[in-house]
C-alpha cells in the first residue's frame, strides 16, 4: 500500500514553515525524521494535503547550553543526542534511554521533536523528559509559548500542540549535584515497543532517595508520574522498600492496558520489577550492592 497523494514543501526558514503551518493547519503534517509519519501514511492510517518538511532548518538543529539548561532543537536526531557530550554531562538519562529506541536506522533519522509530538505511549523520550522536568517551546506564526513536558501529553498519541504550531525546542534542566538517573524497560524484542518502562531522576544518598521523579511509559495512555510510589520510596530507607507496599502504590498510580503484546496484569507485574531494578541502580551507584 502507498500513501494518499500530498503536496510536499520544504521551507527555507522557520518563519516560512510557521507561515505554511498557519495557512494549512489541520490539513498539514510536519515531516521530521519520518520514522512514524511515513509508515502511517503508507498504511493509510493517516493523510494530509500538505507535508511540511522541517529537515534542514538550522534554527531547529542545535544542541546548546545556557547556565541551567541544555536546549535541543526539535530536529536533533537520536544518534546526535546519544553522541552529545553536553547530554552525557548534564542529562545522562537521555543517553541511557536512546539505545532502547528501535534500531540503528530509526535512531539515525528519528528526532526528539518527532518523538515528543507523536506521543506514542510506548516511547522512551517523553517519559525521560517528564522525569527531568523538561519544557517544550511551541511556536506559531508571530508567537511562542512554553509548556512543561508533564502538561504536554494529553492522551494516547494526543498532545497540547495546536494544528498551526510547530514544536521548536526542548529545554532540559541540567542535572544538579547529588542527583542521578536510572532507566529500565521490558520489551518483547529489542527493536519493539516497551510493554513497560520507567525513567527516574532523583537525589540519592546512602540512606534514601529524595526529590524523586519516576515516570512510567508503555503501560498507560501517557507518561505517568508515579506519585504514590514516589512517596513510598522517599519515606523508606533505600535498602528497605517493601515490595508489597510498592505493588499497592503502583496499582494506585497506574492504569495498565491489554494489547496483543502483553496483558494489563503482566504490565503491572513488570512495573514492580522495574521499580526494584531502578532502586538497585540508585543503590549500586552508591556502592551498596
Ligand atoms: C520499526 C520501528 C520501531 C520503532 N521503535 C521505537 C521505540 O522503540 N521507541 C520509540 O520511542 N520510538 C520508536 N519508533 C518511532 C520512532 O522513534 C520515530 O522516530 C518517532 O516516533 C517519530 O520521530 P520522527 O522524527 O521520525 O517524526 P516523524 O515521523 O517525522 O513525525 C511523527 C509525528 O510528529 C509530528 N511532528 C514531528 N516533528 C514535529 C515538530 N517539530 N512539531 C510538530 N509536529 C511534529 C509529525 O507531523 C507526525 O505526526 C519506531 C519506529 C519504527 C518504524
Amino acid at each position: 500500500m502507498k500513501s494518499a497523494p500530498f503536496d510536499y514543501v520544504k521551507p527555507a526558514s522557520l518563519e516560512e514553515a510557521l507561515e505554511l503551518r498557519r495557512r494549512h493547519g489541520a490539513d498539514s503534517a510536519i515531516l521530521a525524521g519520518g520514522q512514524s509519519l511515513i509508515p502511517d501514511f503508507n498504511q493509510r492510517l493517516r493523510s494530509a494535503a500538505t507535508v511540511i518538511d522541517i529537515n534542514g532548518l538550522s534554527a531547529l538543529s542545535s544542541i546548546e547550553e545556557s547556565e541551567d539548561i541544555v536546549s535541543l532543537g526539535a530536529i536533533s536526531r537520536y544518534r546526535e543526542i546519544q553522541a552529545s557530550t553536553l547530554i552525557a554531562e548534564h542529562a545522562p538519562l537521555l543517553k541511557m534511554a536512546i539505545p532502547e529506541i528501535g534500531s540503528p536506522a530509526i535512531r539515525n533519522r528519528g528526532t526528539i521533536g518527532g518523538s515528543v509530538s507523536m506521543a506514542d505511549p510506548g516511547a522512551e523520550l517523553p517519559a525521560c523528559l517528564c522525569a527531568l522536568g523538561a519544557n517544550f517551546e511551541l511556536a506559531r506564526a508571530g508567537s511562542k509559548r512554553m509548556i512543561a513536558a508533564q502538561d504536554f501529553f494529553t492522551g494516547r498519541y494526543e498532545t497540547a500542540l495546536d494544528n498551526d504550531e510547530i514544536l521548536t525546542r526542548v529545554d532540559v534542566p541540567k542535572s544538579r549535584i547529588g542527583f542521578q538517573s536510572a532507566f529500565g524497560e521490558i520489551a518483547r524484542r529489542k527493536t519493539g515497543s516497551a510493554m513497560c518502562g520507567v525513567a527516574a531522576h532523583g537525589k540519592a544518598t546512602h540512606q534514601s532517595i529524595q526529590d524523586l521523579k519516576m515516570v512510567f511509559f508503555g503501560i498507560d495512555e501517557t507518561p505517568i508520574l508515579a506519585v504514590k510510589t514516589i512517596s513510598v520510596i522517599e519515606g523508606s530507607a533505600i535498602n528497605d522498600v517493601a515490595t508489597a507496599e510498592l505493588a499497592a502504590a503502583l496499582s494506585d498510580d497506574l492504569h495498565p492496558f491489554d494489547d496483543l503484546h502483553c496483558s494489563a496484569k503482566l504490565r503491572m507485574h513488570y512495573a514492580t520489577v522495574l521499580t526494584q531494578r531502578v532502586l538497585a541502580q540508585f543503590v549500586s551507584a552508591h556502592g551498596e550492592v
